[in-house]
C-alpha cells in the first residue's frame, strides 16, 4: 500500500490558498496567537508556535522588535507562495518532504528550490535533509529480472508502487481449452466428456460450453518495485 507519510507528498497538489480570515467564535487567547502571513501573493494562517518553533527568522518576525505588520495585522514574508505551503506543512507537522514519482524519480529542481527557503528561515533540520539528500534513503527501489510467460491479462494488471517492462521479443504460443459450463475443471481438456455430461443431465441435449484460446509468450520481466521507508521522513 502506498498510503504512507511520504506518499502523500509525491502527488504535489496545490490546495486553496488559506483564507486569511481569522475564524470566528474562538477564546480570545487562541484568537491571539493566530497569525496571518501573506507570502507572495498567497495567504496562510496558522499559529506563533508552529512558526516559531522551528524558525529563528520567524521567532524575529514575530518578536514584536519592529513595526512590521501591514494594516490589516498580517505579516509579509518576501517569498514564493508555493515553496512555502511545503515549509509551512513542514513547520505544522514535523514530516520531511518526499517529492517522488514512479516515473520521473525525484523532483531535484523542487529539493534544490525548497533547499534555499529552509536556509531562508533558518530551518536547520529540514535544510539538512534536503542538502545532504537524506530523502534519497525514504524511496528505496527494488529491481528484479525474471523469466515469465505472460499471457494479456498480466499487462492490465496495475500496483502503484511497482513498474514492469517486458524486454525480450516475445515467443508467440496459443493454448486451447475447453470453457465448461458446468464449472467441473476436468472438462477443460475434455471437450468430449464435458459434452457427454450435457446431454446426461441439461434438460436440452446441445451443451453451451466453447473453445477458448489464449495467446501467451515467454518475456523476460524487469519488476521494479519502489518502498518508502515513511519513519525517515519523521521529524524526532
Ligand atoms: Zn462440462
Amino acid at each position: 500500500m502506498l498510503m504512507s507519510i511520504c506518499s502523500r507528498w509525491i502527488h504535489r497538489t496545490r490546495p486553496n490558498a488559506d483564507n486569511g480570515d481569522r475564524p470566528t467564535g474562538l477564546a480570545p487567547r487562541f484568537a491571539d496567537s493566530l497569525i496571518t502571513l501573506l507570502v507572495g501573493e498567497r495567504r496562510f494562517t496558522t499559529n506563533s508556535e508552529t512558526l516559531t518553533e522551528r524558525s529563528p527568522f520567524f521567532s524575529a518576525l514575530l518578536s514584536g522588535r519592529w513595526d512590521n505588520k501591514l494594516q490589516d495585522g498580517s505579516y509579509f514574508v518576501d517569498a514564493d507562495g508555493d515553496l512555502f505551503e511545503h515549509i509551512l506543512r513542514y513547520l505544522r507537522r514535523g514530516l520531511l518532504p518526499v517529492f517522488y514519482d514512479n516515473v520521473k524519480g525525484h523532483d531535484y529542481n523542487l529539493y534544490m528550490a525548497l533547499l534555499q527557503e529552509a536556509k531562508y528561515f533558518g530551518i536547520l533540520r529540514l535544510e539538512k535533509w534536503l542538502e545532504n539528500k537524506e530523502y534519497l534513503k525514504a524511496v528505496e527501489v527494488h529491481h528484479t529480472v525474471s523469466k515469465q510467460n505472460c499471457n494479456a491479462d498480466d499487462l492490465s494488471i496495475i500496483e502503484s508502487n511497482v513498474t514492469k517492462e517486458y524486454l525480450s521479443a516475445p515467443l508467440w504460443s496459443t493454448q486451447s481449452y475447453w470453457h465448461c459450463p458446468h464449472d467441473i475443471p476436468e472438462h477443460a481438456k475434455r471437450q468430449r466428456a464435458c459434452q457427454d455430461y450435457s446431454l446426461a443431465h441439461d434438460h436440452h441435449n446441445a451443451t453451451t460450453g466453447r473453445k477458448v484460446t489464449v495467446v501467451s509468450w515467454d518475456a523476460t520481466v524487469l519488476r521494479k518495485e519502489t518502498v518508502f521507508n515513511d519513519h525517515l521522513c519523521l521529524d524526532r
